[in-house]
C-alpha cells in the first residue's frame, strides 16, 4: 500500500491558518473577505460544489453571498451582474461556478470579471501571468491545490517527468504551466494521444485529469510514482476518480484517494485566493 496523500487533512491544516489570519483582521476592526459566488440555472452537481464552498468561507471567517440567477439568464443579464461586482469595493473575490447554460457566451464572461477579482484564475489575463511566471496573479483553483498537495509531502518536481492526463482549461493546461514553474519536464496527453501508456509508464509524478472513471490502470503506471487524481465521476451513489485506486495503490509510492485528496484542496486554494484578493484590496485600500 503506498503513501495516502491526504488532502482533507492537510486542507484542515491550511484552513485553520486562513482562519487565524481572518480573525486578525477582523480584531483590528476590518471588514472579512468577502467572496462573491454566482450560481446560474440549477445544475444539481453545481449546486453541491458552490454549497461546499460556502461552509467553506463560512468556517475560516470569509463572507460569501450567492448570486442565483435563473437558467434563461442572457449573457447581457450576466455581464451586468459581474459589472456589479466590479465595481463593489466590499467583494474581493469573483467565483463563476461553471458550467453556464449554453445561451451564455462564456467567452465574453470570463474576461469581464476583474482580474483583481478573478479568484479562479481564469481570466485570460491571470492564464497571462501563469504563463510568465507572475507571481501576484491568481493561480487556478485546482492546479494551486495540487502544487501545494505535492509541496505538502516532500515530492521534489525539479527535473521529474511529470505527465498530465487531460487537457482541460481548468486543470491540465493551467497544471502544466504550474509544473514548469517547478521544473518539471511536463508531457500533457489528451483524447487525441496516439499512445497514452508510452507516456504515463514514463511519469515519475502522474496526474489525471480527464473524468474517465478507472481510465489508470495498474500497467499504465511506473513503479514508485506519484499519482494525482483529479477526476470526479459519480458511479451510482458513489464518487470515484480517473484512477483505478485499489491496483494503483499497490504499485505507487503515494497516491491521493477520491473523495479526500484533490477535491478538498481545491476548495482550500479558493480560500487562498481570496485571502490574497483581499490583502490586496487592503493593500490599495492604504492599510
Ligand atoms: P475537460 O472536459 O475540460 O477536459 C478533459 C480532458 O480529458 C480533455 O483534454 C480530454 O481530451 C481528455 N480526455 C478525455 N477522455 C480521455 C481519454 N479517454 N484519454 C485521454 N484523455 C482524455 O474536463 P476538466 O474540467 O479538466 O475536468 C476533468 C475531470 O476533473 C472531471 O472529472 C472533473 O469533474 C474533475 N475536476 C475535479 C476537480 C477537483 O477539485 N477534484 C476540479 C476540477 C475538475
Amino acid at each position: 500500500m503506498s503513501l495516502l496523500l491526504d488532502g482533507r487533512s492537510l486542507s484542515e491544516k491550511l484552513r485553520s491558518e486562513i482562519k487565524q489570519e481572518v480573525e486578525r483582521y477582523v480584531k483590528l476592526g476590518l471588514r472579512p473577505p468577502t467572496l462573491a459566488v454566482v450560481l446560474v440555472g440549477d445544475d444539481p452537481a453545481s449546486q453541491v460544489y458552490v454549497a461546499n464552498k460556502r461552509r467553506a468561507c463560512e468556517k475560516v471567517g470569509i463572507r460569501s453571498i450567492v448570486y442565483r440567477l435563473p437558467v434563461n439568464t442572457t449573457t447581457e443579464e450576466l455581464l451586468e451582474l459581474i459589472a456589479q461586482l466590479n465595481a463593489e469595493d466590499g467583494v474581493d473575490g469573483i467565483l463563476l461556478q461553471l458550467p453556464l447554460p449554453p445561451q451564455i457566451n462564456q467567452q465574453e464572461v470570463i474576461p469581464a470579471i476583474s482580474p483583481k477579482k478573478d479568484v479562479d484564475g481564469f481570466h485570460p489575463e491571470n492564464m497571462g501571468r501563469l504563463v510568465a511566471r507572475m507571481e501576484d496573479g491568481f493561480i487556478p483553483c485546482t492546479p494551486l491545490g495540487i502544487d501545494l498537495l505535492l509541496k505538502h509531502y516532500g515530492v521534489e518536481l525539479k527535473g521529474k517527468e511529470v505527465v498530465i492526463v487531460g487537457a482541460g482549461f481548468i486543470v491540465g493546461r493551467p497544471l502544466s504551466l504550474l509544473m514548469l514553474w517547478r521544473d518539471a519536464t511536463v508531457s500533457v496527453c489528451h483524447i487525441h494521444t496516439r499512445d497514452i501508456v508510452e507516456h504515463t509508464k514514463r511519469a515519475e509524478v502522474l496526474v489525471s485529469a480527464t473524468g474517465v472513471p478507472g481510465l489508470i490502470k495498474a500497467h499504465m503506471v511506473k513503479e514508485g510514482a506519484v499519482v494525482v487524481d483529479v477526476g470526479i465521476s459519480r458511479l451510482g451513489d458513489r464518487i470515484v476518480g480517473d484512477v483505478d485506486f485499489e491496483e494503483v495503490k499497490e504499485k505507487a509510492y503515494a497516491i491521493t484517494p477520491v473523495p479526500g485528496g484533490v477535491g478538498p484542496m481545491t476548495v482550500t486554494a479558493l480560500l487562498l485566493n481570496t485571502l490574497k484578493a483581499y490583502r490586496k484590496a487592503l493593500g490599495k485600500e492604504g492599510i
